[in-house]
């Protein structure tokens, strides 16, 4: 660190790895840092003891003509695969990951400047009108400068981040900008001694037509080809998330593995619980990024931009690489 840069993005999740490699490809010195120990943000894998779990976006769909051509591309890679049809009368592909979901991230990191475990605190403008920049500081107090910066974190935080460093911006943006609202969601993984009652392919919405039901998705993660052993990944709603999330983690991994026992057809042998306080956004911006000042840039981009999907995240990271290079 202590470098300067041409553009800075902040979090190496899908649509900040996506905003570098199109940067990147025109010439710009790129840097990203996330907070996390490892690439993808939401698009998350964990290991526990000898079990694999996909806990965080569980496959993706591709409608987007240009987005469309990267997923054949990752397929080619061998970094994606098709792993399901809708059955609905439309049948669109749902893309996984594989071996797992961070495979795609992995393989977009490569070649780029990434730097891990590394939380971006506030960014402070300096410099005149004709030399400005952006100053940004670390948590450990270490600060880097510059010429643009992307914020691909859920909003309000990226909104913390400019406060942190009293960055103003019009009264009207920030107030679009505080419209935007996620959904939390509780994930608990869980590795069993035997096969689960998950049939092929492997995922499914227990209960569809009952939006009350507490649980919204259960995945094998071996029949998903993810695990080497059996592991389910549990996803609870977003209403019994939001009522939830200030319950003791025991209990509410106790709560959810009873309601999802139906499914589970053997027994528990370790669990882990990780809560996603903004797992997706449930209103969000119809445009690709939104650039809070142009001069030194300033492009707020990630899902919260055009929806609430993977997909949404890489339009938003090429929106807000194409607002930084104009
Ligand atoms: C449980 C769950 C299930 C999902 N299921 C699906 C699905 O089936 N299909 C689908 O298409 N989508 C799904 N999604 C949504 C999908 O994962 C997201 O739309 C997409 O991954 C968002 O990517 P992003 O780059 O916008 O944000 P993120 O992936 O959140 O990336 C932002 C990054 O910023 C980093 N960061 C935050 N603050 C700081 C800071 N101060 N300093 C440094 N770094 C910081 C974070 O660590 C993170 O890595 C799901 C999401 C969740 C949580």
């Amino acid at each position: 660190m202590g470098k300067t840069f041409d553009v800075l993005i902040v979090g190496a999740g899908m649509s900040g790895l996506i905003a570098a490699r199109e940067l990147v490809a025109t010439g710009r010195s790129v840097c990203v840092v996330d907070k996390g120990h490892g690439v993808g943000g939401r698009v998350a894998t964990r290991r526990i003891a000898d079990a694999t779990f996909d806990h965080g976006a569980q496959f993706f769909t591709a409608r987007d003509p240009r987005f469309l051509s990267v997923v054949e591309q990752w397929v080619a890679e061998g970094v994606a695969a098709e792993w399901f049809r809708s059955s609905r009368s439309t049948g669109n592909p749902r893309f996984r990951g594989t071996p797992t979901m961070t495979s795609i991230a992995k393989s977009l990191a490569v070649g780029l400047d990434v730097v891990l475990s590394t939380r971006v605190e506030s960014i402070r403008r300096v410099g005149d009108d004709g030399r400005a920049a952006w100053r940004v500081r670390f948590a450990d107090g270490t600060e880097v400068e510059s010429g643009a910066v992307i914020l691909t974190p859920p909003v309000p935080q990226s909104l913390e981040i400019l406060r942190a460093g009293d960055v103003t911006i019009d009264t009207q943006t920030r107030l679009v900008l505080e419209t935007i609202e996620y959904a939390p969601c509780i994930a608990v993984m869980a590795i069993l001694d035997g096969p689960s009652r998950i049939d092929p392919p492997g995922g499914l919405t227990p209960k569809a037509d009952d939006r009350t039901f507490p649980i919204s998705w259960v995945a094998d993660n071996r029949e998903k080809g993810v695990s080497g052993v059996d592991a389910v990944t549990i996803h609870a709603s977003a209403a019994f998330s939001r009522e939830n999330l200030q319950r003791e983690p025991k209990d509410l991994a106790d709560a959810l593995l009873s309601v999802a026992s139906p499914w589970l057809g053997s027994d528990v042998v370790e669990h882990q619980l990780h809560v996603w306080r903004y797992a997706r956004p449930t209103r969000f911006l119809d445009v690709g990024c939104v650039a809070v000042c142009d001069s030194p840039a300033l492009v707020f981009a990630g899902d919260a931009f055009l929806g609430a999907r993977l997909e949404a995240a890489v339009l938003s990271g090429w929106a807000a690489a194409g607002a930084c290079a104009g």
